[in-house]
């Protein structure tokens, strides 16, 4: 966040991106494809380009984007959502996120995340003047293939008359768990005792390997006080294109589109029509990306075990947290800095999504990302091999 002189310090994944360029180590830190996603999706970018589709779209979204959006949660989840009051396109999940924290969160305010959670989430709730309160997600490291576990009487005291907002991640960066029916329906209760809003991330909902990714908003009492935040970047394999949504009440979506008006205006026009054909593909699409990332997944969790980490293997996502404990590494952060050199390899210490006073739980875990082409993840595997 903020250093002591003032300066904003650089996200991790400036850094370790940046990192991997000066080394010419092979970027496993930030979570992006190196591979296209769906032709027709590309195709559509294009085209919409040729057609003129370049001024300023409608600033709460492209009606045919807020139609496939809306189209989309009755396709996968069965949710009734009114394009015409209840959909806006942001700039990514992020804008969807801040423009949400901003227009909802107040100085004193408390907001529950789970933790570790994505990096962004602490330094909105900074900004808004909130209060972060987190749930610890475990790690038990004496099983061989660990679970993340909520203990439920923990997220019950995190929940209080204070709190304004639950903010869940699920599928979840970075430990790629997604949380459990008990663990989202007792959020919908606490939400619902404490009058809280619930904002969910489900930037990951498509890319679950053999687990179903349930909506918060689906659970009966959640969705008059959900803002479910999603976006084309991880589905379609566009992140550059920082097309994202949200779905919620009328009410909710004015207050959020109160703020977005002034930090973007609108959003990228020839990417709306775009995303929107991509949302409109078969299920064998969504399905075939899935399985294709989970055979990914099994190329680096194979390659970080023979190297010696203890891996938790991932239910969904573009990550693998390893511990590197077993390496004799009891500091990940130290291990990511000296890692380009050691094995020519770049990943993010689990530390950077982890409060400063709680590192202890979390400190010897790195994050390595395995959206990355099969030969690049089966080479980074040799090179982490080095280590042993
Ligand atoms: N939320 C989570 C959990 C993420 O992992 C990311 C990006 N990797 C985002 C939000 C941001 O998404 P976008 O690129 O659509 O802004
Ligand atoms: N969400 C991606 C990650 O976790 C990208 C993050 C970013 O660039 N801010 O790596």
């Amino acid at each position: 966040l903020l250093a002591a002189d003032g300066s904003i310090a650089a996200t991790i994944f400036a850094e370790m991106s940046a990192l991997a360029q000066r080394t010419g180590a092979i970027n496993l830190g930030q979570g992006f494809p190196d591979e296209d996603g769906p032709a027709e999706v590309l195709d559509a970018a294009r085209q919409a380009i040729a057609d003129g589709v370049n001024q300023y779209p409608p600033g709460i979204g492209a009606p045919v984007l807020r139609e496939a959006i809306a189209a989309h949660q009755a396709r996968w989840y069965g949710l009734d959502v009114d394009a015409a009051s209840e959909v806006l396109v942001t700039a990514g999940a992020t804008e969807a996120l801040a423009a949400t924290i901003l227009a909802h969160v107040d100085t004193g305010d408390e907001v529950v995340t789970f933790e570790p959670s994505y990096d962004g989430y602490a330094a909105l709730i900074a900004r808004a003047g909130g209060v972060h309160r987190t749930v610890p997600l475990h790690w038990p490291p004496e099983q061989h293939r660990p679970d993340w576990r909520v203990d439920l009487a923990e997220l019950d005291a995190a929940v209080t008359d204070r709190t304004r907002l639950i903010l869940v991640n699920s599928p979840h960066n970075p430990t790629g768990a997604v949380l459990g029916d008990d663990v989202l329906e007792r959020i919908v209760e606490l939400a619902v005792r404490h009058d809280a809003l619930i904002v969910t991330d489900e930037v990951y909902e498509h890319l679950t390997f053999g687990v179903a990714h349930r909506p918060i908003a689906a659970i009966p009492g959640a969705r008059e006080r959900t803002i479910s935040i999603s976006s084309g970047g991880k589905t379609f394999a566009t992140t550059g294109w920082k097309i994202g949504w949200l779905t919620a009440p009328a009410h909710l979506v004015t207050s959020v589109l109160a703020v977005k008006q002034y930090l973007t205006y609108v959003n990228g026009a020839p990417f709306q029509p775009a995303i929107a054909t991509g949302l409109g593909l078969p299920d064998t699409v969504f399905k075939d990306a899935a399985a294709s990332l989970r055979a990914k997944r099994d190329v680096l969790t194979a390659g970080l075990e023979a190297a010696g980490f203890t891996v938790s293997l991932p239910d969904a996502g573009y990550f693998i947290v390893a511990d590197a404990a077993p390496l004799g590494y009891d500091d990940g952060a130290v291990l990511c800095r000296e890692l380009p050199d050691r094995a020519g390899v770049v990943g993010v210490p689990v530390s950077a999504f982890v409060h400063a006073d709680r590192q202890h739980a979390y400190r010897s875990l790195v994050r390595f990302a395995f959206c990355k082409r099969r030969d690049v993840l089966g080479e980074a595997s040799s090179r982490l091999a080095r280590l042993g």
